[in-house]
């Protein structure tokens, strides 16, 4: 097969959660881009139904679904009726994460007072850990689920799973709030375990450890504060945030076929932002 090839991905079938905005919706257009049929989950369900309508418009098979994924009921529902929409399910992107407030310092040069372990809200701790891990967790459990099912419109068997981490769980982060960063190492580990699991159903399972990334996350402060972003752009080794855009091409690359071979790996893609600093 031509190695273009490997990284299409018409007939399948996608879900992706987080799908109305950032990241996720980067995903969701990659994926009707490279001929997917594709639900957008979110729990901004205006948002997800205006960009599936927009990708029908533009030619694309795609449907909106309000879901909460900390909802485990709920997100069991939403791939229940992906796979009556389509027939099954060949690709889930594990996305939806929030920012969960301050961490322990903050960049104008101080401690946050309500950023400490010992002053951090319990309340914050388990509504962080609820969507940043249980969520993905629940996503996979129903992903897996439907992609076990015999009998697929598409004739095929496995699939492909991507859970989108942060490079906050790989190294630590003194501006993020505490919680994110177990959350996020608790997805690399618990991709690890799942493609040692899974390999033999032809379930690959992988992760995206995003660095900064202009999105709407934490309120899109970033995109709002001029000065914000120019002191985020001069720490990154590449020079910039990253665009949503830049990372359709690694989604591509790890749902589709052109990635046969990898399982329970994670991809960095942050700029150079965790190869350290000189200046
Ligand atoms: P975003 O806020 O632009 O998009 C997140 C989407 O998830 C939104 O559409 C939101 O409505 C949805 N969402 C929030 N809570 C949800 C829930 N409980 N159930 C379903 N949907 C929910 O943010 P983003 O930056 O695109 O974030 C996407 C993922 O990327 C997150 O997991 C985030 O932690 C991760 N990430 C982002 C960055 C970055 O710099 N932006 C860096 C590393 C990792």
């Amino acid at each position: 097969m031509a190695t273009l090839d490997k990284f299409d991905v018409t007939g399948r079938s996608a879900l992706v959660t987080g799908a109305a905005s950032g990241i996720g919706l980067a995903y969701a257009e990659a994926m009707a881009e490279g001929g997917a049929k594709v639900t957008l989950a979110d729990i901004d369900i205006e948002g997800a139904e205006r960009e599936a309508e927009r990708l029908r418009g533009e030619g694309h098979d795609a449907r909106a679904a309000a879901l909460d994924v900390s909802d485990e009921e709920a997100t069991g529902r939403v791939f229940d009726e992906h796979d009556a929409a389509y027939g099954g399910l060949d690709i889930a992107f594990a996305n939806a994460g929030i920012d969960t407030g301050a961490g322990f310092w903050n960049p104008g040069g101080y401690r946050n007072p309500d950023g400490q372990v010992d002053t951090y809200d319990p309340k914050r701790w388990d509504k962080s850990i609820a969507v940043n891990l249980s969520g993905i967790f629940y996503t996979v459990h129903h992903a897996v689920r439907i992609m076990k099912k015999p009998g697929r419109a598409n004739g095929r068997t496995g699939g492909s799973v991507i859970c989108t981490a942060s490079n906050a769980g790989l190294v630590t982060e003194p501006i993020v709030g505490l919680p994110y960063m177990p959350a996020k190492a608790g997805i690399l580990h618990m991709v690890r375990a799942l493609g040692l699991e899974l390999a033999e159903f032809g379930i690959r399972v992988n992760a995206i450890a995003p660095g900064p990334f202009v999105t709407n996350i934490g309120g899109g402060w970033v995109k709002n504060d001029p000065v914000a972003r120019k002191a985020w752009d001069a720490i990154v080794p590449l020079g910039r945030m990253a665009e949503p855009d830049q990372i359709k091409p690694l989604a591509l690359l790890l749902a589709s076929d052109a990635s046969d071979y990898m399982t329970g790996s994670h991809a960095v893609i942050d700029g150079g932002m965790m190869l350290g600093k000189y200046q």
